[in-house]
C-alpha cells in the first residue's frame, strides 16, 4: 500500500495535528458503504465521508462522467465565456430546487457558498434601492464553513475568537436547543418555535431597514445535530416576509436527500429566498458549491444593476467543467436509485436504531431526522470533548467511522445503506461507549 514517507508537511484542517500523527488513520480506497484503509481494514462510513458522499462512495457513473470531461476539456473560465456543462447542471438543479429558486452562482465549497449567499443578499438589497438594509442575522450554535462571512454569522466560538473583530454589524438568534421537554425527542421536537420570535426582538432593536438578511441550517449538523422545532421555520419565513428580510437557508448538510426529501426547504415545506449547497452536490467526487436565489432577486440584478457586470463576485473555478460532469452524472444516480425516497424509508428504523443506544453508558441526549443523528454524551469532568475522541477512535479500531462535534456523535450515513449497516453501526457504537470510561 502506498503509505507516506513522513507526515510532517501536511498540516491537517480541523485536527488535532500532534495526536493524529501520533497515531495515524490513512484511508486507501473506498466503495459503496466503505472505506479500506492503508492495512487493508473495511470501515464502515456512518458519517458519509464528511456528510457529502450521500450516493455511497466510488460511483462508476459519476467517475466515469468526471473521466470522460477530463479527457475532452479540463477547465473553461465561466468569465465571459462558459461551456454547455455549466448551463446544462444548472438547468438540472433549478429543476429539483424548491419554489422559485431557479438560478444558480457556482461556488468551490460550502464556505463559499455561504459568503456568496451573504454577498448576494447584500447587493441585492442596494441594487434594489434599499442600501441600508445592511445587517446579517446569523444563529448561536450555527456553522457556515470558515470565510470571514461564514464565521462572521456562525455561532462556534472557537471558529471566530482567534479571527480578529469578523464582519461588522452582524447579530445573532439564540440556537434551538435545549429546549425543556425536547430531550430524546423523535424526529421534529415538540417545543420551541418562539425562539423565532426573537427575530421580532433583533428588529426592534436594529429596525428593519437596516436587516438585509437572516441565515440558518434548516438542522444546524456541525454542531450537533440541533433538530429545528415544529414551526419554528415557518415562523421565520412569516418574520422575515412581514419585515422584508431575506431568508438564507444554508442546505450544506440538509440537501441532497440527507432528510428524505431533495431539499431542507422541501422537507419544511419552507421556502427561502437564497439557498446554499456544496457536498452533496457532486457527491464529493469533485469540490463544488452552488447558490440558488430565486427569480425575483436574479431579476432586479438583471432590470436594475448599475454596472454591465451586474455582479462583482465569482471564482476561477465556479462551474469547473469537471464538477459539472460530476454533478450532472449525480443527479442522475439520485433519481435513477430514487435515493431520496429510500432515505425516506430507511428513517424510521434509522430512528428506532439511534434511540435504542438510550440505555447506553454516558448518553445524555439522541436526536434524529432523516438519515442524520445525533447522540450526546456527558462529558468528562475538566475534559470536555475527550469522551466523544475516545469513542471516535475506538469506532475506527472496530471498523466504523463516526464523526465527533464536542461530545455529541454525529451520524451521517450514505442513502444507500441497508438495515444491517444501521445494525451495525449501532452495535459498535454501543461496544465503544461500553468500553469508554
Ligand atoms: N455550511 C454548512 C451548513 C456546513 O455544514 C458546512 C460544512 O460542513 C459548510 C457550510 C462549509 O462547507 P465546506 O467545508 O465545503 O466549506
Amino acid at each position: 500500500m502506498n503509505t507516506p514517507s513522513t507526515l510532517e508537511n501536511f498540516w491537517m484542517p480541523f485536527t488535532p495535528n500532534r495526536t493524529f500523527k501520533a497515531k495515524p488513520k490513512l484511508l486507501a480506497s473506498a466503495k459503496d458503504m466503505h472505506y479500506t484503509d492503508v492495512d487493508g481494514r473495511q470501515i464502515l462510513d456512518a458519517t458519509s465521508g464528511l456528510w457529502c458522499v450521500n450516493a455511497g462512495h466510488g460511483r462508476a457513473k459519476i467517475t466515469e462522467a468526471i473521466q470522460k470531461q477530463a479527457a475532452v476539456m479540463d477547465f473553461a473560465p465561466t468569465f465571459n465565456m462558459a461551456h454547455p456543462l455549466a448551463f446544462q447542471f444548472a438547468e438540472k438543479l433549478a429543476g429539483m430546487l424548491p419554489g422559485d429558486l431557479k438560478k444558480v452562482f457556482y461556488t468551490n465549497s460550502g464556505s463559499e457558498s455561504a459568503d456568496t449567499a451573504l454577498k448576494i443578499a447584500l447587493a441585492y438589497q442596494r441594487t434594489r434601492g434599499h442600501a441600508s438594509k445592511t445587517r446579517l442575522i446569523g444563529r448561536e450554535r450555527a456553522y457556515h464553513g470558515v470565510g470571514f462571512g461564514g464565521i462572521s454569522v456562525g455561532g462556534i466560538v472557537r471558529n471566530r475568537m482567534y479571527f480578529g473583530s469578523l464582519l461588522t454589524g452582524v447579530d445573532h438568534l439564540p440556537h434551538t436547543h435545549g429546549v425543556t421537554g425536547n430531550l430524546f425527542a423523535r424526529g421534529i421536537p415538540e417545543h420551541g418555535a418562539d425562539l423565532a420570535d426573537n427575530l421580532e426582538r433583533l428588529v426592534a432593536l436594529h429596525d428593519a431597514s437596516t436587516i438585509a438578511a437572516v441565515i440558518v441550517e434548516p438542522v444546524a449538523g456541525s454542531t450537533g445535530v440541533l433538530v429545528p422545532p415544529k414551526g419554528y421555520l415557518q415562523r421565520l419565513r412569516a418574520l422575515c416576509d412581514k419585515h422584508d428580510i431575506l431568508l438564507i437557508f444554508d442546505e450544506v448538510i440538509t440537501g441532497f436527500g440527507r432528510l428524505g426529501a431533495a431539499f431542507g426547504a422541501d422537507y419544511f415545506g419552507v421556502t427561502p429566498d437564497i439557498l446554499t449547497m456544496a457536498k452533496g452536490i457532486t457527491n464529493a467526487a469533485v469540490p463544488m458549491g452552488a447558490v440558488a436565489v430565486s427569480n425575483r432577486i436574479y431579476d432586479t440584478f438583471m432590470q436594475t444593476a448599475d454596472a454591465p457586470i451586474e455582479l462583482f463576485h465569482g471564482y476561477t473555478y465556479s462551474g469547473h467543467p469537471l464538477a459539472c460532469a460530476a454533478g450532472i452524472a449525480t443527479l442522475d444516480v439520485y433519481a435513477g436509485e430514487n435515493l431520496f425516497a429510500r432515505a425516506n424509508d430507511m428513517a424510521p428504523y434509522w430512528q428506532e436504531a439511534v434511540h435504542s443506544l438510550r440505555d447506553a453508558p454516558h448518553i445524555i441526549d439522541i436526536r434524529n431526522l432523516g438519515l442524520i443523528g445525533g447522540i450526546e454524551l456527558e462529558s468528562r469532568p475538566g475534559a470536555p470533548t475527550a469522551r466523544a475522541l475516545e469513542v471516535f477512535d475506538r469506532c475506527f479500531d472496530k471498523g466504523l467511522l463516526i464523526r465527533v462535534t464536542g461530545d455529541i456523535i454525529a451520524l451521517s450515513p450514505p442513502l444507500i445503506l441497508e438495515k444491517t449497516h444501521i445494525d451495525q453501526m449501532v452495535e459498535t457504537i454501543r461496544a465503544a461507549l461500553k468500553e469508554t470510561a
